[in-house]
């Protein structure tokens, strides 16, 4: 009789993708999925340690799961992911119900692992050894699914202060180009219209490795038959260049949305970050993405409160929100990480100050996204399809190009990817409508 997996993933995209890649593999071993803790024989917490936040929020669960493991003989109980990666045999030790703990680099190991994870009590393996075989497992793919993840490089070299992960993801390798468009091709067979290059410099693509540069690799990800819209994340406004703004204006499936992660609009911090880039050399490629794709969409990540950050520093990062006007963003408070520069730093920023100015940019935030939702009432829009709404299952739900989440009530005679609808009203978050006149 097959058993059962429940896995549950903290953190970014690349947990979601190497917890697509791990169903993956344990389908082959002949696990299916469980839709809660309760049906699993495996329980698998895919980890993330980004923040002190995420860090507790897996720990916390690990000690909610010592009593499900006891309920039942046989059950087991994995973790991997970046908390895996950082604390290894600690993790282990405080955990004994945990059968086995493996890291970043050890994914593929992940069904040898569970074969011995009868006999061999609290197995971890962590070793950052910059294995990347994992990429040759096809992540899961569920019936239906319009949009994907295309792994392009995996870890970091850029060391910004505050950053773990080049520590639990290990240095920058870039992924060979035939490899990704064979991916690609192999899934716009199944059915995949939208592509998003996952890396976490992705305009540094190749570069290491004398590989084909960035543009190029997504000139030829643009021209594979089927695929409707591209996408990349993240790319880091110190390396993105020149070419890479121009494809905006080349190529029409290249979607018009960057996730553009400024972190801090004050000079200061940003040397002291470590991102290679000031507030007025960022702003000039939003103006050249402006002029060479009028109407993208931009989004970013805030951290309020690194240390030796003043109400001065703050209020230029308050201006560059200002100035921008981002479609989204994502806002955090500075969390000290182990083996990061930043967590040595003198300056540290008082709890109840930091919490001030994270809901202050904030509100801006939420003002910035509700004016541009609502300037899209009454226009019509290409929406590709993710599935039934969460609000209503007679309802769809997908994106727009540029990234804005569409409910709407649908055609029901019709049933492509795409979809042309009328926006009728916007909410704080997402915009709703009605499937309108037939796209072909
Ligand atoms: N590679 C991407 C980049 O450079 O923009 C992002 C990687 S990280 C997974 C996502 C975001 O988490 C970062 O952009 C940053 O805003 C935030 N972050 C990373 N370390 C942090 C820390 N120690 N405290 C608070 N936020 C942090
Ligand atoms: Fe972290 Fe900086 Fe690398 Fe992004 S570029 S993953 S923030 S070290």
């Amino acid at each position: 009789m097959s058993r059962r997996v429940y896995i549950e993933t903290y953190g970014c995209q690349m947990n979601e993708i190497d917890s697509s890649r791990m169903l993956s593999l344990l389908e082959a071993e002949d696990f299916l999925r469980a839709s809660s803790i309760a049906e699993a024989d495996l329980v698998l917490l895919n980890t993330c340690s980004i923040r002190e936040k995420a860090d507790q929020k897996v720990r916390s669960k690990l000690g909610e799961l010592r009593r499900w493991k006891n309920a039942r003989e046989g059950r087991i109980v994995a973790v991997g992911g970046c908390l895996a990666q950082q604390e290894g045999k600690r993790l282990a030790a405080s955990a004994p119900h945990v059968d086995i703990v493996f890291g970043t680099h050890n994914i593929s190991r992940l069904p040898d692992l569970l074969r011995n994870a009868g006999r061999v009590k609290n197995t971890v393996e962590v070793g950052l050894s910059g294995d990347t075989s994992h990429w040759d497992v096809l992540p899961y793919l569920a019936k239906g699914t319009s949009s994907a993840m295309v792994t392009i490089m995996q870890g970091c070299d850029n060391y910004c202060a505050y950053c773990i992960v080049p520590y639990v993801r290990g240095r920058e390798i870039s992924r060979g180009s035939s490899e990704i468009l064979s991916e690609v091709r192999q899934i716009a067979d199944r059915g995949v219209r939208e592509v998003v290059l996952l890396g976490q410099n992705v305009n540094s693509y190749g570069r290491k490795e004398g590989e084909i540069s960035f543009p190029m690799l997504i000139r030829r990800i643009a021209r594979v038959p089927g695929i409707e819209r591209v996408r990349f994340i993240t790319s880091h406004p110190r390396d993105l260049d020149r070419e890479t703004i121009g494809l905006f204006g080349e190529l029409d499936n290249l979607c018009p949305h960057i996730h553009l992660p400024i972190q801090s609009g004050s000079d200061r911090i940003l040397h002291a970050m470590g991102r290679g880039y000031t507030r007025a050399e960022y702003l000039r490629k939003v103006a050249a993405l402006r002029k060479t794709r009028p109407g993208i969409a931009f989004s970013s990540d805030f951290i309020v409160g690194f240390p030796g950050e003043t109400e001065e520093d703050f209020t230029e990062t308050l201006a560059v929100m200002e100035d921008v006007r981002y479609d989204s963003s994502f806002s955090f408070r500075f969390s000290p990480r182990p083996s990061t520069l930043a967590a040595t730093l003198p300056g540290t920023v008082p709890t109840e100050v930091s919490g001030d100015r994270l809901s202050r940019l904030q509100s801006l935030q939420v003002r910035h996204t509700r004016e541009i939702l609502e300037a899209c009432v009454g226009r019509e829009m290409e929406v590709l399809v993710e599935g039934k709404s969460s609000r209503d299952p007679g309802m769809l739900c997908g994106r727009t190009p540029c990234h804005k989440v569409v409910n709407f009530s649908p055609d029901r005679e019709r049933n492509t990817p795409v979809r042309l609808v009328q926006v009728m009203s916007a909410g704080q978050h997402s915009l709703s409508g009605v499937e309108g006149v037939p796209l072909d």
